[in-house]
């Protein structure tokens, strides 16, 4: 090689060398810059007081720990169950409302889903929504009587709704049953709070965080219910249980509160096997029968920041219109939905 060509290989060299470490530090810097914004966007993640997020966070980080051979779950099975008590029925609508509660429901770490249907036989959509949903599950079934069934033409108030139903949730609760789910206190006793959750209404998953270590009656405001934008019990002033309740709808009921108002520690109900609730009772006055025989206003626990806060709603789903299908049939047309659950 001559000394012409030895200079310009070496030129050539010292070419690549100079591009290379400018990608290197192109490269170094943009990294830097890049897990920057990451990290901005993990802190401002974390500022967003979203419980959902931080639960999904949270899972993230059991997975981390359990990677570096942590078992957190020890701790977290420790934590008392939710049993969410929900009567269900079959109608257009059913799969809609069970698939939107579900899919909060899975947000609420352990938390036991008693569904119970009024029918004759527990139906294949149920056992197949709740097998498919990935919730912990007791699947139940109690048809109302006849007598008790709301008939189409009849206001919905006209009869108690869920009341056979959420008596034979009761039975489960007081039964082993809860000892198969829950973590068992010295006594030997089942650990865990049970709440009314009808399939039509909307829920906050704060909700849940809300009733978990409930001691014996927790309670809190209920939007759009009773006529009123929010029901809402009143706290007494001295700090000992709740005063009176804002409602507007028989005020003088002796709990004027709705159903998903309130949450029952399960102790309570096991030591009281024969509270539960009676056809036999007034229009509303389903709740003060089964509250009545646990607790007084005064021991009353009140929740959701001294019940100022709405985390659940009493909406209910418009009957979808059926015409076209109705027609269809009168034509000796199939229905819509041959051979497809809706
Ligand atoms: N429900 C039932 N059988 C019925 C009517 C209602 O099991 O014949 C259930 C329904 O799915 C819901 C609860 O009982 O979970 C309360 O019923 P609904 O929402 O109609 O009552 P409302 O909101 O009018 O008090
Ligand atoms: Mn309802």
């Amino acid at each position: 090689m001559n000394r012409k060509m030895k200079r310009r290989v070496s030129g050539l060299l010292i070419g690549i060398a100079f591009i290379g470490i400018i990608v290197l530090l192109v490269m170094t810097f943009s990294d830097g810059r890049h897990s920057e914004y990451v990290a901005k966007a993990i802190t401002l993640k974390h500022d967003v007081d979203e419980p959902h997020a931080e639960i999904a966070r949270l899972k993230r980080q059991l997975a981390l720990l359990k990677k570096k051979g942590c078992n957190l779950e020890e701790d977290l099975i420790s934590l008392p169950v939710i049993f969410a008590v929900t009567p269900t029925y079959a109608r257009p609508e059913q799969k809609a409302e069970l698939t939107r509660l579900y899919q909060t429901l899975l947000l609420v770490p352990n938390l036991h889903w008693v569904i119970v249907e009024d029918a004759e036989a527990p139906t294949p959509l149920v056992k197949n929504l709740l097998a498919s949903s990935g919730l912990s599950h007791t699947h139940l079934h109690a048809h109302t009587p006849p007598a008790q069934k709301l008939k189409a033409k009849d206001p919905h108030w006209a009869k108690p709704r869920g009341v056979l139903q959420r008596n034979t949730a009761l039975e489960w609760l007081r039964s082993d049953g809860p000892l198969k789910v829950a973590p068992i206190n010295p006594d030997g006793e089942p650990l865990g709070v049970v709440y009314f959750a009808d399939d039509d209404n909307s829920y906050s998953i704060r909700l849940f965080e809300e009733m978990r270590y409930v001691q014996n009656v927790g309670v809190w405001p209920v939007g759009l219910v009773g006529g009123l934008m929010v029901e809402r019990p009143l706290p007494s002033s001295d700090g000992r249980g709740v005063a009176s309740f804002n409602a507007g709808y028989k005020p003088e009921r002796p709990f004027p509160i709705d159903m998903a108002g309130f949450a029952i520690n399960l102790a309570t109900l096991r030591n009281h096997p024969d509270a539960k609730f009676l056809y036999e009772v007034q229009p509303g006055y389903q709740e003060s029968q089964l509250l009545k025989q646990l607790t007084t206003k005064q021991e009353l626990e009140v929740l959701a920041d001294n019940c100022t806060k709405v985390y659940v709603w009493h909406t209910r789903t418009d009957k979808p219109k059926m015409r076209e299908e109705l027609q269809w049939k009168a034509q000796g047309r199939p229905p819509s939905n041959q051979d497809i659950e809706v």
